[in-house]
């Protein structure tokens, strides 16, 4: 299985900002290696879907509720995400949990909602900076794991370290990696041998200048990039080192 360079694009994109970047991205994604991913603001999923059909570019949503339908002012179904021409959510960003407090079982509920819909689910996980400097990284991460992943979990996950996310600091290549294998070691105990085909993404200011590295580690499964995926040589540079 190939790497997958996911783009998350946050709350940034009007119409004619969004078509432009997924053309450009379009443009510079044959041959190569690896998958690759846009998750746009919801309200251009569609037509930014519209411009990357027949493209090696999937397109996915930033988070969907976890109910079916219903009275949730503001919120989105999963089916809406499928609805629209997402093949991909990301769960549990850290955004999120910050943003909105979701709890892992929330990220759980998604999850399953996201899988009933039809979307491969990215559940995102990581420490703070605190966390880590405690020494609790790979406790923290564990946790979120063990609650946000169904026993069936066959998604993506993301470890994003919330210190490295948007602060153009990254853990060290040894850190990542100590991290990734932690993850895979979690998930085949969790899900037995289909735990190793979970890809496990790094995410947290990855740029063209630290992608070589950072996708040659070990268990590096590809990234989840935010700030950088906003410019398509950038994304592009970052796809090209990939495997
Ligand atoms: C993210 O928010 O998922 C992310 C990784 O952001 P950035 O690449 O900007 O650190």
């Amino acid at each position: 299985m190939g790497q997958l360079i996911a783009g998350n694009w946050k709350m940034n994109g009007l119409l004619a900002e969004a078509m432009a970047l997924a053309k450009a991205i379009a443009n510079g994604a044959g041959g190569l290696a690896c998958d690759l991913l846009v998750c746009p603001p919801a309200t251009v999923i569609r037509p930014v879907g519209g411009a990357l059909a027949g493209t090696p570019v999937a397109v996915g949503g930033q988070d969907c509720h976890a109910a079916v339908k219903g009275a949730h002012t503001g919120d989105l179904a999963a089916a809406m995400l499928r609805d629209a021409g997402a093949c991909w959510v990301i769960l549990g960003h850290s955004e999120r949990r910050t943003d909105h407090g979701e709890t892992d079982a929330q990220v759980a509920a998604k999850v399953a909602a996201a899988v009933a819909a039809g979307l491969t689910p990215i559940v995102c996980v990581g420490e703070t900076e605190a966390e880590r400097l405690a020494g609790r990284q790979e406790a923290v991460v564990g946790t979120q794991l063990a609650g946000s992943l169904p026993g069936d979990f066959a998604g993506v996950v993301a470890y994003e370290p919330v210190w490295a996310i948007g602060t153009g600091r990254t853990p060290t290549e040894a850190d990542v990696a100590a991290m990734h294998v932690f993850i895979r070691a979690v998930l085949l105990r969790r899900l037995g041998p289909s735990g190793q085909a979970v890809r496990i993404l790094y995410g947290g200011s990855v740029n063209p200048g630290n992608a070589v590295a950072l996708m040659g580690l070990p268990e590096v499964g590809g990234a989840l990039v935010g700030g950088a995926s906003l410019v398509a040589a950038n994304f592009l540079e970052i796809a090209r080192a990939a495997r």
